[in-house]
């Protein structure tokens, strides 16, 4: 609310004439095509499209003024100059598809308020993720609920983020300790890949990333050791580092201690590699008993009936 206030105030600080600058706002909002079309409002300020569209019926000649004395100009400018006759400049900016002429007086608030709908973009999309990711862990639906109608500013969207990460560092800890395995690595691997995401996801990733990703593939080969003492490489494609593992076998105390994954130098940063079983069955009398030598299945009874089955 605070950031929120004061942003605003900052941005009409910028124009010298405050009253003029309540009315360009909103008709500059409108002329980038963010208000309802229901709202609209004849406003006198010359917008010509960049190109020509096809005349619908009888051609409608576009007329352009200068924004600050008024003069038609023909042809309209395409790029900024100063006006034939008040020698005040025109400033010429485009938006979706559209040349708009604005005086300099006008351009900061329109530069302003273009800043400020990117931001209100950038906000929703990250607000968004977080409470997804949150709703992912299971935090607490009302607390999700009250940021998602929270007015939208830079703390609200830090509040979605704290939720997310407090509630997985606790969905962790309770994994851990009941050695789910499996639940740690699902969710230590997805904060991992949505930090990486928030930071920009260029590599290389950041160490606190890095360790995320580690713990969930340490976690993934102690759900593994369960059921083998070895685990096998399942290398992605996307590069000679990782290619270079696929299929490799390694000794899961070994991996543990000295970990791989993610590949160093992989160019994804976080490389989808992971480790599944490996299953040495050792040859024992009842697995050549199986052999195709004898098709005919096992079949054990632990109480043997008192008559033979009928022979088939
Ligand atoms: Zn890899
Ligand atoms: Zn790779």
């Amino acid at each position: 609310m605070q950031s929120r206030s004061s942003w605003d105030s900052s941005a009409l600080a910028a124009a010298p004439s405050p009253r003029t600058e309540v009315v360009q706002i909103t008709f500059l909002r409108r002329l980038l095509g963010r208000d309802d079309p229901a709202e609209t409002v004849e406003v006198p300020i010359p917008v010509a499209p960049v190109e020509v569209p096809p005349a619908p019926a009888a051609p409608v000649p576009v007329t352009v003024a200068c924004p600050n004395c008024g003069v038609v100009l023909d042809p309209p400018p395409t790029s900024s100059r100063l006006c034939p006759r008040c020698r005040h400049r025109i400033v010429v900016r485009h938006s979706e598809g559209r040349a708009i002429y604005l005086t300099e007086a006008a351009v900061e608030v329109f530069e302003a308020e273009r800043e400020r709908e990117a931001q209100v973009e950038e906000w929703t999309h990250q607000r968004r993720t977080w409470l997804q990711l949150a709703r992912g862990v299971e935090a607490p639906v009302d607390r999700r609920r009250r940021l998602e109608k929270a007015p939208l500013t830079a703390a609200t969207v830090q509040s979605a983020r704290s939720l997310y990460l407090i509630t997985v560092e606790h969905a962790v800890r309770a994994a851990r300790r009941d050695k789910r395995w499996d639940d740690v690595a699902r969710l230590r691997q997805r904060q991992a890949a949505a930090l990486f995401e928030e930071a920009g996801g260029s590599p290389p990733p950041s160490e606190e990333v890095l360790g995320l990703h580690r713990e969930a593939m340490a976690a993934n080969l102690r759900a593994l050791q369960a059921v083998t003492r070895e685990a096998e490489l399942v290398g992605a494609s996307c590069c000679a580092a990782c290619r270079a593992d696929d299929e490799r076998i390694f000794k899961i105390t070994d991996e543990l201690r000295t970990p791989r994954l993610p590949h160093a130098g992989c160019p994804r940063g976080l490389c989808p590699c992971d480790w599944w079983p490996v299953m040495r069955k050792p040859v024992t009398k009842r697995r050549r008993r199986a052999s195709p030598a004898t098709p005919k299945p096992v079949v054990v009874q632990e109480h043997a009936p008192e008559e033979p089955a009928p022979d088939s």
